[in-house]
């Protein structure tokens, strides 16, 4: 059996959810078995991650699970594996999985692969790819213990709804109280978070400093793109910490990334390389990220990106 954590927000699930449990349901063909998804928490409509494969959805309700603990979470699912007999464990590759995976391992027992991004074979032996060195080539792990903790990089798989709904069922799992108390939760409000963007538009230090950035949020509304940006723009704080990409930022992976007066530096690219579409706007001709674009435009930004945003109201109006 594998087993899928289908993470939600607010009681909503996450993209990367869907993407899991396709993830999920595609391993457990390969194996000759079947899917699980297991929910903690509350969620509106967990039977409908059978559309997206899990032949069994099973939730678990505890005061416990309000708020993520990464202690307490790891518990739960590591219970809900044990209770069902699942030796796969499918986690999303995001900050909630990535900080449940060498716990989940650990306990499990399991060989672990963090950041798959193809379904697993199994000729024999079960062997699942990873990008290694910031994207630049793959690595494929075989596994050979017996439980597997695997996580899904985000947008590496098309979340697929072939299937029906289905009954949510519960489970006797023990959920231990947390040690950590949360005094109070702060979310980024009315934007797609970073990690489940489709269409990210970026800026860097050509931006000479944070008032200028309002051409970029104004192209980014038109788009209905989330913003992003390099690391010095959050050092200086002329952006906030969470849009920071990169190495030491988040990594993505969205169909679009506009980079707009960012050099390209390696440890830029490392977090966005992976990106399906990448544009660059740069008034240097030989900034390094010219060579990982699909499209470039050399040009002052503060010429062009107002003409592109006028450009798209237009089209889109048309
Ligand atoms: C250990 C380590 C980790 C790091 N991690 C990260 C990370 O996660 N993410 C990250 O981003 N960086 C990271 N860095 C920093 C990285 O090396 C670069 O210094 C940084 O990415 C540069 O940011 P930038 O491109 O915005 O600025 P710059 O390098 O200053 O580039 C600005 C660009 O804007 C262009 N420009 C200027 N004016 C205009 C204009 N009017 N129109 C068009 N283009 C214009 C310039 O030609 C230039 O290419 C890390 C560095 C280290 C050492």
């Amino acid at each position: 059996m594998v087993l899928v954590f289908a993470e939600t927000v607010k009681g909503g699930f996450k993209k990367a959810a869907f993407e899991a449990v396709t993830y999920g349901a595609k391993t457990a063909a390969v194996l000759g078995t079947d899917c699980a998804a297991v929910v903690l928490g509350e969620a509106d409509n967990a039977g409908q991650l059978g559309e997206y494969g899990a032949s069994k959805v099973y939730q678990l309700k505890s005061d416990h699970l309000a708020n993520f603990d990464s202690q307490v979470y790891t518990a739960a699912i590591a219970g809900a594996a044990d209770k069902i007999g699942a030796s796969v464990v499918i986690l999303s590759h995001s900050s909630t999985g990535k900080s449940l995976m060498g716990r989940l391992a650990a306990r499990m027992k399991a060989g672990a692969v963090a950041a798959v991004n193809a379904v697993p074979t199994n000729d024999g032996s079960f062997k699942v790819r990873k990008p290694v060195f910031s994207g630049k080539a793959f690595a494929t792990y075989e596994v050979s213990a017996d439980k597997k903790v695997l996580s899904v990089m985000g947008n590496s798989i098309q979340p697929e709804a072939t299937g029906a709904a289905v009954a949510v069922e519960s489970l006797d799992v023990d959920v231990p109280a947390p040690r950590v108390r949360v005094k109070e939760v702060k979310r980024v409000e009315g934007v797609v978070p970073l990690p489940e963007a489709e269409l990210v538009v970026s800026a860097g230090r050509g931006m000479k400093g944070p008032d200028n950035w309002g051409i970029i949020e104004e192209l980014a509304t038109v788009m209905g793109a989330t913003t992003a940006c390099s690391r010095p723009v959050a050092d200086s704080d002329w952006r906030p910490h969470h849009e920071h990409v990169g190495q030491t930022g988040v990594a993505i992976r969205p169909n679009l990334y506009i980079a707009i007066g960012i050099s390209g530096a390696i440890q830029h690219l490392a977090g966005v390389n992976s990106s399906k579409t990448i544009v660059v706007i740069n008034k240097d001709p030989e900034a390094p990220f010219f060579k990982a674009a699909d499209y470039g435009v050399v040009a002052d930004l503060f010429d062009v990106v107002p003409r592109l945003t006028e450009s798209l109201k237009k089209f889109k109006a048309s």
